[in-house]
């Protein structure tokens, strides 16, 4: 019997296959069975990838499709778009899933790699940033290393700012209770000498830490104040909409 010359999909899956390094960010279902994944590579920046559903793809592909899963992906390259092929060797950040605290900070990590990342250009900072990130929540203080997250993340993006001295007149800030934060130059400053909005002590002290400066208490309150300064100030400075992040500090406000 002749076979078909063209068989609508027989060359699915086919064209250059690529291996990257790569973070699931985010998975949208698609069609009935599959679904669409967002994914921060080491080496082509972000991108989108479809991946066979579940029952089709079987249990190898299960955990590419899995929230945090880290891992060298292997996909396939045709016409511009990507589909995962094979995911391996890497962490599933399991811990993360377990805990509801750790699952919105994890969260709030991806959305955050998601709004500051290109596609097309190479990501390796951002990438080992999240990674690291999604290590430090796994093994402590989940809040905190979403704070020490954020503000290199930022800076990864060209939005750095900075826990120093008083950016007038350069006086040391430590153990001022009321300071004020400009949020076009990224910068403290005493209550006298800016005009920014009001800032805690306890906020600028847990930026402090996050930057891994000699710092103040390190404080729950502080933590909160300081998750609310950097989505404002991401807000101010770019189009990223960190909606996860509102819901992890309502959570946090909760407890
Ligand atoms: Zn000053």
């Amino acid at each position: 019997m002749l076979r078909p010359r063209f068989c609508a999909g027989a060359d699915f899956g086919a064209g250059m296959e690529i291996k990257v390094n790569a973070l699931m960010l985010r998975a949208a279902d698609y069609g009935e069975n599959d679904k669409i994944l967002t994914l921060l590579t080491a080496e082509r920046g972000k991108l989108s990838a479809g991946i066979k559903g579940e029952k089709k793809a079987g249990a190898k592909l299960r955990v590419a499709a899995q929230p945090f899963c880290l891992a060298e992906y292997v996909l396939a390259e045709r016409g511009g778009r990507y589909t995962v092929v094979q995911a391996s060797g890497g962490e599933s950040f399991y811990d993360l899933r377990c805990d509801l605290s750790k699952y919105y900070a994890a969260c709030s990590l991806c959305e955050a790699a998601a709004e500051l990342s290109c596609e097309g250009e190479a990501a390796p900072e951002m990438f080992v940033a999240c990674a690291e990130g999604l290590r430090d929540m796994c093994a402590g203080d989940e809040c905190f290393a979403l704070i020490k997250f954020l503000v290199r993340a930022l800076a990864v993006a060209g939005y750095g700012f900075s826990a120093g001295v008083c950016s007038v007149c350069g006086r040391d800030l430590s153990g001022e209770s009321r300071l004020r934060f400009d949020m076009q130059a990224g910068a403290f400053t005493c209550w006298d000498c800016g005009a920014g909005a009001g800032a805690s002590g306890s906020t600028y002290a847990v930026l402090r830490a996050a930057e891994g400066r000699p710092c103040g208490a390190v404080t729950e309150d502080g933590k909160v104040r300081a998750l609310r300064l950097i989505r404002e100030y991401a807000a101010s400075k770019t189009d990223a909409r960190l909606n996860g992040l509102a819901e992890y500090v309502r959570l946090l406000k909760r407890e």
